[in-house]
């Protein structure tokens, strides 16, 4: 594609913010409170309010480098351009007796983590989905009502980078207006979106196809507008919130860059007394090695794949497969590396007549650059908006014959089986590339579960 030449141009190395520290001697210590791996979505929101306490140290180790300044993270429709890039961490997903190939599996090498790098649609999941985790757990604290102080506290609702009037395409009454990370609408719309959009105010009430208002309402069967967490035409993501300029300067809080955590260290002093108080990393690739200490505790927020894989380093783990891998077992926990779950998500295109599809730009090096010159100079235009400016989601007819065979594993009859990502563009091998548009179905409730193989 044209754009790949501008996004390798547009990877400028990240930065220094100069709070943000590059080289482990720069610490001014290396005792803290708190020792967060990870600094991703979770990482950085948990570093965010822990340093709201003065008192409390906080240091955040983050393997990637700065998001500061990386084109590629910060413009929103160049989300799909980070996979594969030096931002990702190029995972592999082996193929196994359900999906029988290997699969990219990308994940956020970069401070922000996936934030930095996902497709940035904002979506809550639904009242079941939260109230099945609440009866999962037995905490009543996870329940959708429990859990909507805590949501709101995380978003702030902006207006679209165009300022254009929103009312019909959300629910005010369901957001959030003060948070950190800011929720916006599509600032430019496509003929698609609006067609997608007509159509489902058209079919009526009683269509699977109808139209909802707000899909974070807690009910979000049907077709409607996208949310998306972009702030003015850029990204928003755990690193620009809650890392943002009005934090990162607290004295208190440490944010240590390409520093890859390769174990938590066991620091308790009695026969089974599972205190890891000590986190080891290394710079470069191993060759030295350094260690630093939380008093209170270590957080480990390093992703679904790397959190089990360091926890598996460090000992702790299937006893069977930790010996495998030569490693001695601290604590035997078969569990570790299991039960991953995957939304799996496929990309369906159709060539179109219309001749102001992505597409276009993606073949056009006058206009991609003429795009980019746009978001550069007024933070607008196509590049500005996230992919995906309408969703629909939908449930599988109830007399389906997979529920013959097949519990349904949805948490229940209004929450949806597949989401529907509507695009404007999409992948296609046809050189030149035709002008397309897409529907990208993505599975919500897998029943097929993943595992990690790691060799020594
Ligand atoms: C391409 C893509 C598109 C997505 N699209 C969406 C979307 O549109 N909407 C949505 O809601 N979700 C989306 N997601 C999912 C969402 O981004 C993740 O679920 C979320 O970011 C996970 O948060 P986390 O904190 O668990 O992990 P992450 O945000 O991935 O953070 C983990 C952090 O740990 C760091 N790390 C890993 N190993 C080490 C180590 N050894 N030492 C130090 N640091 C380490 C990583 O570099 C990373 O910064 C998408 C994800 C991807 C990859």
């Amino acid at each position: 594609m044209l754009w790949s030449a501008l996004f390798l141009l547009s990877l400028l190395p990240g930065l220094s913010h100069g709070i943000l520290l590059e080289k482990f001697q720069d610490l001014k210590r290396n005792k803290f409170d708190f020792v967060v791996i990870g600094g991703g979505n979770a990482g950085n929101t948990v570093a965010n309010r822990l340093t709201e306490n003065p008192d409390y140290h906080v240091l955040v180790l983050e393997a990637g480098g700065s998001n500061e300044n990386v084109l590629l993270s910060m413009v929103p429709k160049f989300c799909v351009e980070t996979i594969g890039s030096a931002i990702d961490w190029n995972y592999t997903a082996q193929g196994g007796p359900v999906l029988n190939r290997d699969m990219d599996y990308p994940r956020g090498f970069i401070l922000g983590g996936s934030s930095s790098v996902n497709c940035m649609i904002y979506t809550r999941g639904t009242r079941e989905d939260w109230d099945r985790y609440a009866n999962v757990t037995g905490d009543s604290g996870w329940s959708w009502d429990n859990i909507q102080p805590y949501v709101r506290k995380n978003e702030r609702f902006t207006p679209p980078f165009d300022g254009h009037n929103t009312t019909g395409e959300f629910d005010p009454s369901v957001h959030s207006f003060d948070g950190m990370n800011s929720v916006t609408l599509s600032g430019l719309r496509h003929q698609l979106d609006t067609q997608v959009i007509q159509a489902s105010k058209a079919v009526g009430n009683d269509s699977d196809f109808r139209f909802v208002l707000d899909m974070n309402s807690g009910n979000h069967l049907g077709i409607g507008f996208g949310q998306s967490t972009v702030l003015n035409g850029t990204r928003s993501s755990s690193a620009t919130s809650y890392l943002g300029p009005q934090y990162i300067n607290r004295p208190n809080l440490h944010v240590l860059l390409h520093a890859h955590v390769t174990r938590i260290l066991s620091t308790g002093t009695a026969k089974n007394d599972l205190t890891f108080q000590g986190v080891e990393l290394s710079q470069d690739s191993g060759a030295t090695v350094h260690t630093v200490s939380a008093t209170k505790e270590v957080v480990l927020s390093a992703g679904s794949i790397a959190t089990p894989q360091i926890l598996m380093n460090s000992g702790i783990g299937d006893r069977k497969t930790l010996t495998n891998l030569g490693i001695q077992t601290v604590h035997h926990l078969p569990s570790v590396g299991q039960n991953l779950t995957e939304q799996p998500l496929l990309s369906y295109n159709w060539v179109v007549t219309a001749n102001d599809t992505d597409s276009e730009a993606a073949r056009n090096a006058t206009l991609a650059a003429e795009q980019l010159k746009q978001w550069n100079d007024t933070r607008s235009g196509p590049l500005a908006n996230a992919p995906g400016l309408d969703l629909g989601w939908f449930r599988l007819p109830a007399n389906a014959s997979i529920f013959e065979e097949f519990e349904d594993p949805s948490p229940g009859p209004n929450t949806a089986h597949i989401e529907i990502q509507f695009v404007n563009g999409g992948f296609s091998l046809e050189t030149p590339l035709p002008n397309l548009i897409g529907a990208n179905p993505a599975l919500l409730c897998p029943t097929s579960r993943m595992s990690h193989s790691f060799s020594s």
